[in-house]
């Protein structure tokens, strides 16, 4: 069934599925496809009542759970923004409470886009166990 305000936000985008219920019916909302609509379907075992197009019903949400995960959605793309400006390559994320995180790709640096000034001591790279032998410059 499908409300004409809907409420639910279905899973999707990083994000799990609201919790609602339809006229005291707990109900899992799920995007149809092929409707374009977002559906409640029965959360239990038990299919929903039949309703009828245009009767009045009765919605509820999980407010705490929805602000929750609109929060970690949004933070996820706080996060994103950032890692982007650091040059990094987003790889993946999740939204879901408790194991919300936001996956990047670091570019590998490149000496050419590394400045270096003359005279200064060029830095040593990991790994290395013994020191680089100096230049000689002439007088
Ligand atoms: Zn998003």
């Amino acid at each position: 069934m499908a409300v004409e305000y809907c409420l639910f936000h279905p899973q999707g985008g990083g994000q799990p599925a609201d919790r609602g219920w339809v006229d005291g019916r707990e109900i899992v909302p799920a995007r149809d496809h092929d409707a374009g609509l977002v559906v409640a379907r029965s959360a239990g075992d038990l299919p929903l009542p039949d309703f009828t197009v245009g009767q009045s019903v009765e919605v509820r949400i999980d407010l705490a759970a929805r602000r929750t995960y609109a929060a970690l959605h949004t933070a996820g793309h706080l996060i994103e923004a950032a890692g982007r400006a650091q040059g990094w390559t987003h790889a993946a994320n999740t939204h879901f409470p408790g194991q919300a995180r936001i996956e990047f790709t670091a570019a590998r640096p490149t000496h050419a886009s590394t400045p270096r000034r003359a005279g200064r001591k060029r830095p040593r790279r990991c790994g290395r166990t013994s020191p680089r032998p100096s230049r000689k410059t002439r007088p």
